[in-house]
């Protein structure tokens, strides 16, 4: 595994290239090097057996030139201010790249969410909006959802908030349940996004979704509503995995039991998937994680963490395109070994903003007081991610440059015009 301390330096080397293209001052490339903000906490947890647990928190802003920054908040065992940076990085990145007008935060929390209960949880995620509230707000920093938190952990940050504010602001975080304000269509978002330029990117090479099998790691928000999108649109879902293993079908696999299944179960094991009705439908395999990314496929959709192809695995990848839905699933020395194998990377800037271009919509939705339908919601999703992931895919084409260092450009190119009209100060 990758040292986290080098995940920025990681998410950083690929702003070079777009430096260079568009002669970015050394004034510039500097402001750009560090993030505006970082503030940790420590985060006081009463547990249900009375005890006292501490869990280090983190918020931080990137850069905020282009409007006030998003971000999600991660809970998860490795988290690091290393990580949270480089994930606001991306964020900034990717609003960009989208037109969107924020920019770019993150915040997380050390911790493994699976040891609490569910009200040491409320109690970890109101202690986290309690710690942070001063540096968020809605046209200041809107956080969302990320890695192992859901629109019931938004829910209960937005009202802690609402509590602090002595008044009800929506609009100071999304993803939350549709009942605290929440937008339809928020919770499938990403892998909808997700999906949609896959499609785009397929059509170019005149390639069927019936004619293209798709290995999916990581089956959580994101991975789960990608897996069942595109198995509904055709293509074939051969295999699937979770932190604690994978499932492989040739025939292909239906994401949809396997997922009522695991949470049925309330396991988050990979195996416990053969043990009820999808394996009595299909011929299925366990596999490991890591021949799932070693599998001859069309295209391998990662959906879990950062760093999962690195120098020490893409010489065994396979596959015939990777799809990054999580943020940073190939590192930099990954990415050359694919690029020199001509294993297209379809980047996580692009890949992965299907959520954040439908919390923009959920954040207007809270400042307007009007609620739009999940077809209102669809079909802003679909125009505005169409229209900026062709514009990278034109690019890519027009200069001979990967797709990453086309999202790259698109959106530096954003990032760096909005500092230079603000002036000097
Ligand atoms: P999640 O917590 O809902 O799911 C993560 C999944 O990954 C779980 O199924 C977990 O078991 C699995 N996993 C962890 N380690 C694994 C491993 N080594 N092998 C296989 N599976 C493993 O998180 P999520 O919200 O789906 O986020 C996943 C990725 O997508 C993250 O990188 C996140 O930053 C990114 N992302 C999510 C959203 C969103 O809206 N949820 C938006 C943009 C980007």
């Amino acid at each position: 595994m990758k040292n986290l301390a080098d995940i920025l330096d990681d998410a950083q080397s690929h702003l070079e290239d777009a430096y260079q293209r568009l002669h970015v001052s050394d004034d510039l490339r500097e402001r750009l090097a560090k993030p505006r903000l970082a503030v940790q906490a420590s985060i006081p947890v009463r547990r249900d057996d009375g005890s006292l647990g501490t869990f280090q928190g983190w918020r931080v802003h990137y850069d905020e030139s282009r409007g006030p920054l998003k971000g999600g908040i991660r809970f998860h065992g490795n988290v690091t201010q290393d990580e949270v940076t480089a994930l606001a990085f991306w964020m900034m990145i990717k609003c960009a790249v989208f037109d969107l007008p924020f920019g770019g935060a993150k915040g997380g929390v050390c911790v493994d969410p699976k040891q609490l209960s569910p009200m040491e949880l409320e109690r970890l995620s109101r202690g986290y909006m309690r710690a942070f509230s001063d540096v968020l707000g809605p046209d200041r920093d809107i956080p969302g959802p990320d890695v192992n938190t859901n629109p019931a952990v938004m829910g209960w940050m937005a009202d802690e908030y609402s509590q602090i504010a002595r008044r009800q602001v929506p609009a100071v975080i999304t993803g939350k349940p549709l009942g605290l304000g929440g937008s339809e269509g928020r919770v499938e978002a990403t892998g909808r996004g997700a999906l949609q330029v896959l499609d785009i990117w397929a059509q170019r090479r005149q390639r069927k979704p019936e004619d293209t099998t798709v290995a999916v790691q990581g089956f959580g928000n994101a991975g789960y509503h990608f897996a069942r999108l595109a198995a509904e649109a055709g293509y074939r879902v051969i295999a699937i995995s979770d932190s604690r293993g994978a499932a492989y079908s040739d025939a292909g696999l239906d994401p949809e039991p396997m997922w009522q299944h695991k949470h049925e179960s309330r396991e988050l094991k990979g195996m416990v998937y053969c043990d009820k009705s999808v394996c009595e439908e299909a011929e299925i395999d366990r596999i490991s994680n890591a021949d799932l990314l070693a599998l001859d496929v069309d295209v391998l959709a990662l959906a879990a963490l950062e760093n999962q192809i690195t120098a020490d695995n893409a010489e065994q990848v396979r596959a015939g395109a990777i799809l990054e839905i999580a943020n940073g699933p190939v590192d930099a020395a990954g990415g050359r070994i694919l690029e020199r194998r001509d294993i297209p990377v379809l980047p996580d800037v692009m890949v992965n903003a299907g959520g954040v271009i439908v919390s923009h919509m959920e954040w207007i939705q809270n400042r307007t007081g009007d609620y739009w339908s999940a077809d209102t919601v669809n079909e802003l999703l679909r125009e505005r991610l169409g229209r900026e992931t062709r514009r990278c895919l034109d690019l890519a084409e027009a200069e001979g440059i990967t797709l990453r260092s086309a999202a790259y450009l698109q959106g530096v190119r954003r990032v760096v015009g909005a500092i230079g009209q603000r002036g000097t100060e």
